[in-house]
């Protein structure tokens, strides 16, 4: 029980001393900013200074990421963000829309159904993983992830996002175009309304999976 709680311990430490790339020079402060795609929300300052990372920005950092099916959070991984802020650097991107960020396990276990869901569950859940989009460069986006090499890179070339954790490092792409869908972004409800309403109609069926789809945001 010792060995273990130990081990724990020194997991923590060792999640927290995550070193930093060098695309921001050292010294510089770390900015983010970002806007919820479900509520328009944003999150936009400085997390980061001379004396380390700010704990109130943390923590506002925090509840932007928040599961919104449960309205419940997690503390998130620092790393996590050093690892976006230099991604969206490298990419030129002044914001990101947040997809997905915390997700609880009562949300990812519907998402596990899915295939979606079972690639990446785990980081989610864990405060350690987030879906974005950028309008511009999402491609350079994803190639400086991979060049960076610490953690998960998630490529979802048909849905137009990026997922990044600090889990092992990995790389995967997954094609689909209604991948956002699963992830709550728009408004599911009304898609299946029109949905059923398409299917009623004998002319349109065959079309009904095609206009249900996710269109793609532009690509970068
Ligand atoms: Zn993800």
């Amino acid at each position: 029980m010792i060995r273990r709680r130990n081990f724990l311990a020194a997991g923590l430490s060792a999640l927290i001393a995550t070193p930093v790339g060098a695309a921001i020079p050292d010294g510089e402060p770390r900015r983010l900013a970002l806007v919820r795609s479900d509520n328009g929300e944003r999150f936009a300052g400085p997390y980061r200074g001379a004396q380390g990372y700010d704990p109130v920005a943390l923590g506002e950092f925090a509840h932007f990421m928040r599961d919104r099916h449960v309205e419940r959070m997690i503390a998130v991984d620092p790393a996590l963000l050093d690892l976006l802020s230099e991604v969206l650097a490298a990419a030129r991107a002044p914001e990101a829309t947040l997809l997905s960020g915390y997700r609880s396990p009562e949300t990812n276990a519907k998402l596990a159904k899915t295939q979606f869901g079972v690639a990446e569950r785990s980081h989610h859940i864990e405060g350690r993983a987030i879906d974005f989009w950028i309008p511009q460069r999402l491609v350079d986006a994803v190639q400086a992830a991979r060049r960076l090499q610490r953690g998960g890179v998630g490529w979802y070339p048909g849905s137009n996002f990026i997922h990044l954790d600090t889990g092992p490092t990995r790389y995967w792409v997954l094609q689909g175009a209604g991948l956002r869908g699963l992830l709550g972004v728009r408004a599911k409800k009304h898609r299946n309304l029109a949905l059923e309403q398409c299917l009623k109609d004998p002319a349109r069926r065959a079309r009904c999976g095609q206009r249900a789809a996710i269109r793609p945001a532009p690509r970068g």
